[in-house]
């Protein structure tokens, strides 16, 4: 198989153990122009384009992650993933924008984002171990890779503990599991400590792109903080390998359910076989599909966005056809911060007092009586 000179020499590079060492991915993430240059073997006209490209929305990719990538290949889904695109600075659709969801106005707290009664979620770095060419939140690269301090952090906990109908927190970032351990810890702990909050939510791609970091010690943590899940982000069924699903394995088995969210991106996995494969081995390592989400219009990413018919026609594709289990609801993050709505297909095609009539995810007309009287016995 083809690999660029790059890649084997990174591979190489790593003397015995310390390709599974999480802090030897990280400080050897791939990043900044001459690496890309090399991996793209970009002619001297095209380096420009790049030099633009990666200015306004940088890159990092582990070596793990860039090990997964098949470079003979040209439309490779990691690669697609992981490697810019020139089309994030020269491609953009009517109507996209740097922040659809309306985030940054949403904010009570620098970071903190408060959208429904009853959660929150927390943005606490704009660091992670690989960007994601898809990521809805590019817009928070342009400053430099840094976590929050504990001083904002702290800003954060006395919303949530100022305000009773919070009963959820989700920390996600850029990707919290980058956090120092200690400085997670006690962010963990301050929420739990707040009486009306009762359970936490964190919201992780280290599982897929940097499993290594999945270690003991951050096991044993998370654990403290229980009741917590994880919520991960799995694109590709070629994502799902011994590594990461090692790193599942461990949140797993400290108690920690681990549930995962998908992007529909073109060329990537908007396909009835990708996803089909995809929602099956997650079940298989027992991680639970629960969002599929269309791309949001954000800048920089309408390359990767499809019909929103294209979704739900993947849907109708999977409904019955796999178990439950593998089954997410896809759901579109509404502009101007108006919520997720689900799209489901309807298999509900009319209901009255006296009957409802569904068609069969094969395709038969089957009547529910429900005589007027159902709801209301005697
Ligand atoms: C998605 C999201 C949530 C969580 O929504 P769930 O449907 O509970 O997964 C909370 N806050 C914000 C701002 C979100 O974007
Ligand atoms: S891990 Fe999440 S926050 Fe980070 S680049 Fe990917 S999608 Fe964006």
């Amino acid at each position: 198989m083809y690999q660029p000179d790059l890649v084997k020499e990174i591979f190489s590079s790593a003397l015995p153990g310390e390709w599974s060492r999480w802090q030897w991915q990280f400080s050897h993430r791939i990043r900044g122009l001459k690496a890309l240059s090399e991996l793209l073997q970009l002619s001297p006209s095209e380096i420009g384009t790049y030099r633009d490209l990666i200015s306004e929305y940088r890159y990092a990719v582990t070596p793990y992650y860039l090990s997964l990538i098949d470079w003979s290949d040209p439309n490779d889904p990691i690669k697609r993933q992981c490697i810019p695109d020139p089309r994030e600075i020269t491609f953009s659709l009517p109507g996209s924008e740097i922040d659809p969801l309306a985030e940054q106005t949403h904010m009570p707290v620098p970071g903190l984002i408060h959208r429904y009664p009853d959660r929150v979620l927390a943005m606490v770095t704009n660091t992670c171990a690989t960007y994601c060419r898809h990521c809805n939140r590019k817009r928070t690269w342009k400053n430099p890779e840094a976590g929050n301090t504990r001083e904002a952090l702290g800003r954060m906990v006395n919303y949530v503990a100022s305000n009773p109908h919070i009963r959820e927190v989700i920390v996600s970032g850029g990707d919290p599991l980058i956090m120092s351990l200690g400085l997670l810890d006690e962010f963990l702990g301050s929420l739990e400590a707040i009486p009306h909050v009762e359970v936490l939510r964190i919201g992780t791609r280290v599982p897929v792109v940097l499993p290594m970091r999945i270690t003991d010690d951050l096991c044993q943590m998370l654990a403290r903080h229980r009741p917590l899940w994880v919520n991960t982000h799995f694109n590709h069924p070629r994502e799902i390998t011994p590594e990461s699903t090692q790193a599942c394995e461990r949140l797993l088995k400290v108690g920690i359910p681990v549930s995962n969210q998908t992007v529909l991106l073109k060329g990537v996995n908007d396909s009835l076989d990708v996803m089909r494969d995809l929602f099956c081995g997650l079940e298989r390592i027992m991680v639970r599909p629960y969002y599929l989400f269309q791309c949001d219009a954000v800048k920089g990413t309408d390359h990767f966005r499809t019909d929103i018919r294209r979704g739900i026609e993947i849907m109708e594709g999977l409904w019955c056809k796999i178990g439950g289990l593998c089954i997410p609801n896809f759901v579109v993050d509404l502009p101007m911060g108006g919520g997720k709505a689900p799209m489901m297909p309807s298999y509900l095609l009319a209901v009255d007092r006296n009957e409802a009539i569904f068609r069969t995810y094969d395709g038969c007309i089957i009547r529910y009586p429900c005589p007027g009287g159902a709801d209301n016995p005697p």
